[in-house]
C-alpha cells in the first residue's frame, strides 16, 4: 500500500488545512514520531527561515516562496509600484490610490496636502501601520491636525466614492496562488470573499470602523453584525458566486472588470519577480485585497500574504474548503513525495543491514548568485545543516531508492533562473495524469516501461470528481507547444491567469520579459474591453493560438479565451 503523505503545520497551524489534508488521506507530523524531515509539506503563517529552503529535499514543499514582503508589507508595495510606475507609466500602474510613507515621506504628504482645495472638507486619508493587518491601528482623517502616529505608516488617499451595495461598503479578498516564481506561472480562484461593513455608509463620520473598514476581525464584533442588512443580508460576508449574480444586474461589461482584476494581481506580481529567489518546490496563496469603485473601477489595497482561513461562518466554510483543497491539487503531488516514506524506511533498514554513514550529505545546492544574501545566511544556515545533516537520508540511500541514473538533487532555492530538477518536481510538461505518473515512476527506478510498485493514493493527488471531466476537456485543448512548459489550465476553482498566450509563454520561460509581458496585457485588455480579437499577423501566430490556450478568469464559466474571442469577432 502506497504510504500516506505527511504534512506539518507550524503552531498547531490552520484547523482548515489539517482538517483538508486529514480527510484526503494525509498524516500529520508528530516530532515524537517521525524525523526531523519526514515530511511533506511543512505550512506555517510566518515565513520560513532561509537555512528552510536550502534544506528542501525533493518531495518536500513549503506554503511560502523566499522573500515576497516586497509586495506584502504596505510600505514595500508602494516603493515597489512606484518603481513600476516610474518605469512602464502611470496609466498602467494607476491601481493603487496615492500613498505616502511616514515618516520619511512627510514632507512630500505636507506638499501633496497643501495643493488640494478646501483641503478640511473635500479629500480623506487614510492612516495604516506598515506591518500590521485585520484593521488594526488604522484611522481616517481630512485634516493634517489629526494625523498623528508613533510608528512607521502610509498615509494613503482614502477612496471616498466605493462601489455600496444596499448602502454598505465592501472589498473582494482574491485569492491568488503563485505555484513558481521562475517561470511566473499564477492562478486565480474563482471563488472568493465580498467582505460588507456593517453599518451604511457615511462620510460624515469618519471615526466608525465599522462603516468604513471591511475587515471581518472588527465587523464581527459590529452591533449590528447578525442584524438583516438590505440586500447585504446577516453577517459580513458573500461568496464570490452571489456577487456574480449582483453583477448580472449591473449593466456593465462584467469581463472587463474581472480582466482589470487579474491585471493588478500580474502587475503587482511583476514587480517583485525578479527579486524572488527561484525556489522550484515552494507554492504560495496570497490574499489580494480589491476595493470597487462607484464607476466600476477596481483599486488595489493590499497583499496579504497569509490569508485567513478562519471560518467564521457557512460563507467562509463554503468558500476555503474548496480553495485549500484546490491548493494542495495544484501542488500537484505525484509518485516522487511518496518516496519520502520510502526514504525514511529505507533508511533505518541500510542502517540496520549495512551500518550505513548517515552523516554523509545531500550532494550540495545550486548556488546563489546574490552574494549579500549568501554571506548574510552563511551562518545560520551552517547552524541549522550541523543541526539537521544526521536526519538527512544519505545519497547512498536515496541512490539505492531512486535507481543510480536518477540525479539526487536537493532542491533548495537560487537567485538563478530555471534551476528545474524536473525528474523530481511538478511535472507540468506532461500532458496527464497517467503520463505524469509514469514517467516520474519509470525515471524513478531508472527502468523504461516498468512501472513502479509505488502507488500514489488516489485521494490525495486527484482532482475532485466535480473537476476532473472538465479539467481533461480543457488539458485536450490546450496542447502544448513541443518542448516547452505549459502549466495545467486549471485547478478545480484555480484558474491559471499567467502565463495566458504563447508570447507570454516564451516571455516568462527564460528570463522575464516586463516588457513583452506587460504589451501582451494591454493588448488583451483592450480586446477584452471591446469584445473583439485584434488581427492575427502570421500564420505562426495562429499556430500557437491551437497549441496554447488560457481561460478568462472571472465569470462563472469561464470561457476558453480563443473561443471567446472567435466568438465575438464572428458577432461583430
Ligand atoms: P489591514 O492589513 O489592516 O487589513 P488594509 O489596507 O486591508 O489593512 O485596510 C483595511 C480596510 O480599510 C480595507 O479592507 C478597506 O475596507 C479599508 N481601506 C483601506 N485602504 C483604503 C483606501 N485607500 N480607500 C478606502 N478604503 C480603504
Amino acid at each position: 500500500m502506497a504510504a500516506s503523505l505527511v504534512f506539518r503545520l507550524h503552531d498547531r497551524g490552520p484547523q482548515l488545512v489539517r482538517e483538508v489534508l486529514l480527510e484526503r488521506g494525509w498524516k500529520e507530523y508528530d516530532k515524537r514520531k517521525r524525523e526531523d524531515r519526514d515530511w511533506n509539506l511543512y505550512w506555517r503563517g510566518s515565513e520560513f527561515h532561509s537555512s528552510e529552503y536550502h534544506s528542501l529535499l525533493p518531495w518536500q514543499r513549503l506554503n511560502h516562496h523566499p522573500k515576497t514582503a516586497g509586495i506584502t508589507r504596505k510600505d514595500s508595495l508602494v516603493r515597489n509600484l512606484r518603481r513600476m510606475k516610474a518605469t512602464f507609466g502611470s496609466a498602467l500602474y494607476n491601481f493603487s490610490p496615492t500613498t505616502f510613507i511616514l515618516p520619511n515621506e512627510y514632507t512630500s504628504f505636507l506638499a501633496e496636502y497643501k495643493l488640494l482645495p478646501n483641503r478640511e472638507q473635500s479629500v480623506c486619508w487614510i492612516c495604516k501601520p506598515v506591518d500590521l493587518s485585520r484593521g488594526r491601528g488604522i484611522f481616517l482623517f481630512r485634516d493634517m491636525k489629526d494625523l498623528v502616529y508613533n510608528c512607521s505608516v502610509v498615509v494613503q488617499r482614502y477612496i471616498s466614492n466605493p462601489l455600496l451595495i444596499s448602502g454598505y461598503k465592501f472589498d473582494l479578498r482574491i485569492y491568488v496562488c503563485v505555484k513558481s516564481f521562475h517561470p511566473l506561472t499564477v492562478y486565480i480562484h474563482q471563488e472568493a470573499l465580498v467582505r460588507f461593513a456593517t453599518e451604511k455608509y457615511n462620510l460624515s463620520s469618519l471615526s466608525n470602523v465599522f462603516a468604513h473598514l471591511t475587515n471581518t476581525s472588527i465587523n464581527k464584533f459590529g452591533p449590528f453584525y447578525k442584524t438583516q442588512k438590505g440586500q447585504v443580508g446577516s453577517g459580513c460576508k458573500w461568496t464570490m458566486s452571489k456577487f456574480r449574480y449582483f453583477l448580472q444586474n449591473q449593466n456593465i461589461n462584467e469581463l472587463f472588470l474581472w480582466q482589470r482584476i487579474n491585471n493588478i494581481v500580474t502587475l503587482t506580481l511583476l514587480s517583485i519577480t525578479g527579486s524572488v529567489p527561484n525556489c522550484p518546490n515552494c507554492v504560495e496563496l496570497f490574499g489580494f485585497d480589491i476595493l470597487i469603485d462607484s464607476k466600476f473601477r477596481p483599486w488595489l489595497l493590499e497583499v496579504n500574504h497569509n490569508p485567513s482561513l478562519a471560518l467564521d461562518c457557512r460563507t467562509d466554510l463554503s468558500v476555503k474548503k474548496g480553495l485549500i483543497s484546490d491548493l494542495v491539487d495544484l501542488m500537484d503531488y505525484t509518485a516522487v513525495d511518496g518516496l519520502r516514506g520510502k526514504t525514511y524506511q529505507t533508511q533505518r533498514n541500510v542502517q540496520t543491514s549495512f551500518n550505513a554513514n548517515i552523516s554523509t550529505p545531500v550532494p550540495s545546492l545550486p548556488k546563489l548568485k546574490d552574494h549579500n544574501f549568501q554571506q548574510k545566511n552563511k551562518k545560520s544556515s551552517k547552524m541549522h545543516h550541523e543541526k539537521t545533516k544526521r536526519q538527512i537520508p544519505p545519497v547512498e540511500t536515496l541512490h539505492w531508492i531512486l535507481g543510480s541514473k536518477m540525479k539526487v538533487v536537493k532542491t533548495g532555492f537560487s537567485s538563478g533562473q530555471m534551476k528545474y530538477t524536473p525528474q523530481v518536481t511538478n511535472r507540468d510538461d506532461a500532458e496527464t495524469q497517467d503520463e505524469m505518473e509514469n514517467e516520474v515512476s519509470s525515471s524513478v527506478l531508472g527502468t523504461q516501461g516498468r512501472r513502479s510498485t509505488f502507488r500514489p493514493s488516489t485521494d490525495s493527488w486527484r482532482l475532485p470528481d466535480k473537476y476532473r471531466k472538465r479539467r481533461r476537456f480543457h488539458v485536450e485543448e490546450a496542447k502544448p507547444p513541443i518542448g516547452q512548459h505549459v502549466p495545467p489550465i486549471r485547478a478545480g476553482g484555480f484558474i491559471r491567469t499567467f502565463p495566458f498566450n504563447p508570447a507570454t509563454l516564451k516571455a516568462s520561460l527564460v528570463k522575464l520579459d516586463v516588457l513583452v509581458v506587460i504589451q501582451e496585457l494591454q493588448k488583451l485588455t483592450a480586446q477584452v474591453a471591446s469584445g473583439r480579437l485584434e488581427e492575427t499577423t502570421g500564420e505562426e501566430e495562429e499556430e500557437d493560438e491551437d497549441c496554447f490556450d488560457s481561460l478568462l478568469w472571472g465569470p462563472e464559466d469561464p470561457p476558453l479565451l480563443s473561443q471567446w474571442l472567435n466568438s465575438k469577432t464572428k458577432n461583430t
